[in-house]
């Protein structure tokens, strides 16, 4: 397996705070790799270790075969990142943006072809300020792209965005994969990772408490498949001898049957072999907010300021 980042029992302290307890990760190369977390989960700190910005307490860091604490310079050639919403000042306008950028990575950049190829040439004169949440996150890929970077960061990169524009930026983050680069992507939202990521490191309090790709961590770690449908006049209670069926109970005519995923498929079958097709049948697969309560015992969904 090609690997371009790895991470061994990585800790991290801001005087005597524990920001990061221990975590270890491999990314491989070409694929959408989440870190997925509640606010202060310790998510920012570690990306922000791998890229340079800040010294690692303990642990072993390698990004392209290098040290980010020793070779930080070197690095940060061949990596780009998302800039918070704060770094371009308001009143300079997409072009010059992406032409300062350019000389910054000291590169001939094809303004023109950079601002076609993100969809900005309707916005070349616009000042920054002046775009939606959609297209300033559009401008910020655009940015961390140009230096055409093997690897890429993005940290909470459609927070704020309503979600017609966060599925826009997703394709937009597909694109930066399916052109070669390897993308980190810190997210808080299930949501987000389970669209869009391949793999998935799952962050606590510090710790990785699972990693894997969303299917998986959904298939092994997130419970039953849960089925439900009304019928009358039916007894339901036979579908227990099915293959992977775990419980079936009812209550005022409406049935709810646990199971595998495949067992869903083999209720389907039953009834529809008896001729029953209730029309609310439905099948609950587990998210990615069951997988985290089951290994955390509490939500995903932490707002800020909640205690850690
Ligand atoms: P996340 O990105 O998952 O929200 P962070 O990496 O930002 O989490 O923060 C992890 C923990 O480290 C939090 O408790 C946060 O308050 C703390 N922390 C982050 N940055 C600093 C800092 N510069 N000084 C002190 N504590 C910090």
């Amino acid at each position: 397996m090609d690997n371009v980042i790895t991470v061994e029992h990585l800790h991290k302290r801001y005087g005597d705070a524990v920001a990061i307890e221990d975590v270890s990760f491999e990314v491989r190369r070409g694929e959408i790799f989440g870190i997925l977390g509640p606010n202060g989960a310790g998510k920012s700190t570690t990306v922000e270790c791998l890229q340079g910005l800040r010294s690692a307490t303990r642990g072993r860091l390698a990004v392209l075969g290098l040290d980010p604490g020793r070779e930080a310079a070197r690095l940060r050639r061949r990596i780009g990142s998302q800039l918070q919403s704060s770094a371009l000042p308001e009143r300079l306008r997409v072009g010059e943006a992406i032409r300062l950028f350019a000389r910054l990575h000291q590169q001939q950049v094809d303004v023109d072809a950079t601002l076609a190829e993100w969809g900005l040439q309707a916005l070349r004169r616009k000042a920054y300020a002046t775009l939606s949440g959609g297209q300033q996150q559009r401008v910020f890929l655009a940015l961390a792209l140009l230096g055409r970077p093997e690897v890429v960061f993005l940290d909470e990169l459609t927070t704020g965005l309503d979600p017609t524009a966060r599925r826009e930026t997703w394709q937009l983050v597909r694109r930066v994969r399916d052109r070669g680069a390897t993308v980190v992507l810190v997210t808080h939202l299930m949501e987000e990772a389970e669209a869009l990521c391949d793999r998935i490191a799952v962050i606590d309090r510090g710790r990785v408490v699972a990693a894997d790709t969303p299917g998986a961590l959904t298939a092994l770690r997130g419970g039953p498949v849960r089925i439900t449908f009304s019928v009358n006049g039916y007894d339901p209670r036979g579908l227990s001898s099915l293959a992977g069926v775990e419980s079936v109970s009812i209550d005022a005519g409406r049935v709810t049957v646990t199971g595998s995923a495949s067992s869903a498929v083999d209720v389907a079958a039953a009834l529809a072999a008896q001729g029953i097709a209730p029309p609310d049948y439905r099948t609950h697969y587990p998210s990615l907010e069951d997988v985290f309560l089951a290994l955390t015992g509490h939500r995903l969904t932490l707002t800020e300021g909640s205690p850690r």
